[in-house]
């Protein structure tokens, strides 16, 4: 599948940092991660720091699936709202997905620490309404938030325009949310695990995988094999390779970044994460190099011939979109970029066991939280693997939906 097109972003800043090498030999360990981007990477971490020998193996190299083209967003907020994943998975745990992206949030931010890894920043993150009929909607979204216990205010008109000068009808202001560099801390996640043992090999496609009740055997393209006591399957929007069932939707999306900024720092206020109730709904973020990214114009199909055409088209969009909202900044882009990206019924990932392949385990971070739910599926599954109960588990896990078939 190819999974971006055009420049995205971060390859582009950070090229290639770290060399990883192909598998030229036959190998055993106790845990195969099978994909190295951001959702293997944090596996690898939590397992490692847990013990556990692993290896991590990617057809690619490394960062170079989706992970380099996310536009690195951390949100608590699920694409979908509050208030209507309630009615699909039920309050207590609509709330409890929304907490552990919360605090996903900040545990990303004391790993970042850890690691001494610089481009992670706390946010504000302020999601407006972009209609003046979306208003009822903001608003049952707002009460519900702060029931729940989210530290949220809501913003009016008058008030959005004095504190961010924007002219949008309402918006509810949270203070929790963040940015990073997905694919740079994917490297930095990789480099710190390799101190401390982690193997990483990168450029080596797994072609055939057997799952027997003792145990893994992988087939890498160059005749290799694995052997492995379980399997963390971490390979993103690849994934719908190995599993029958018709558990996501794939889209394409869109982003674009400016040139950097001479001196200017602060853009809008606090530099917040924007986003709104648009579908597909617009966002922005800007990076510690002095740019802006915007995001979103997504299309319903994931055919990457049809959805590379549209880049200049869609970098057009995004960017009379966001002058639409900042007509006062000039946004001059410089590199613009498509993927792949998917959606899933409820708006939460699938992480966990899957019946039909025993000894393995899915990180299936889905939807426009990948990244935080990549988080929650490393520890959910590190906790599995070790043999530790996981309370949140079920709510991610492969049985909330009778699946249709294909
Ligand atoms: C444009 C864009 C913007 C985004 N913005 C955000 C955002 O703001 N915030 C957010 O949280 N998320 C965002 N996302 C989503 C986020 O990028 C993804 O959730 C995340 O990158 C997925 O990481 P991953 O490690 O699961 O998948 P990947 O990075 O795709 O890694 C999976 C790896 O598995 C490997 N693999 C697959 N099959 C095999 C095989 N048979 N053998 C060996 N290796 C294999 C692949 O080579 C690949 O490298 C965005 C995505 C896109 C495209």
């Amino acid at each position: 599948m190819k999974l971006s097109s055009g420049y995205p972003f971060w390859l582009i800043k950070d090229g290639l940092p770290f060399n990883y090498s192909k598998l030229e030999e036959s190998i055993q360990t106790d845990v195969v991660i099978l994909g190295g981007g951001i959702s293997g990477a944090l596996v690898a971490f939590y397992l490692i720091s847990a013990g556990v020998n692993c290896v991590v193996v990617d057809a690619r190299t490394i960062g170079l699936g989706s992970t380099c083209a996310s536009t690195s967003l951390l949100q608590y907020e699920i694409d979908t709202p509050l208030c209507k994943l309630k009615s699909m998975v039920g309050l207590k745990n609509a709330i409890r997905s929304y907490q552990l992206c919360a605090e996903s949030i900040y545990t990303i931010e004391s790993i970042a620490k850890k690691l001494n890894y610089k481009e992670f920043n706390l946010k504000d993150s302020l999601y407006y309404a972009a209609f003046k009929k979306d208003i009822s909607f903001l608003k049952e979204e707002f009460a519900i938030r702060k029931q729940s216990g989210f530290e949220v205010s809501y913003l009016d008109q008058k008030e959005i325009m004095s504190e961010f000068n924007i002219a949008v009808p309402g918006a509810i202001l949270s203070q929790c949310g963040g940015e990073i560099n997905a694919y740079s801390f994917t490297h930095a996640l990789h480099q710190y695990g390799i101190k401390e043992g982690l193997k990483v090999y990168d450029r080596t496609p797994v072609k055939k995988i057997q799952h027997n009740k003792n145990g893994i055997i992988l087939n890498s393209e160059n005749g290799n094999t694995i052997k492995a006591k379980k399997l963390v399957y971490a390979t993103g929007y690849e994934s719908i390779n190995f599993i029958k069932e018709k558990i996501v939707d794939l889209h394409s999306t869109y982003a674009t970044v400016t040139e950097q900024a001479n001196n200017k720092t602060e853009f809008w206020k606090d530099n917040a994460i924007i986003w709104n109730t648009a579908n597909p709904y617009l966002y922005m973020r800007t990076t510690t190099d002095k740019r802006i990214i915007v995001g979103g114009r997504d299309e319903v199909f994931f055919n990457s011939e049809k959805r590379d055409k549209l880049i200049d088209k869609k970098r057009n969009l995004l960017v009379s979109d966001f002058n639409r909202v900042f007509p006062d900044i000039e946004f001059k882009p410089e590199f613009s970029w498509t993927g792949t990206f998917g959606a899933t019924m409820d708006g939460l990932p699938y992480i966990g066991e899957y019946q039909s392949l025993p000894n393995s385990y899915f990180s299936l971070g889905f939807g426009g939280n990948g990244i935080t739910f990549s988080l929650i599926a490393a520890q959910i599954i590190t906790d599995l693997i070790t043999g530790k109960k996981n309370k949140d588990a079920e709510i991610f896990s492969f049985k909330r939906y009778n699946f249709k078939r294909h």
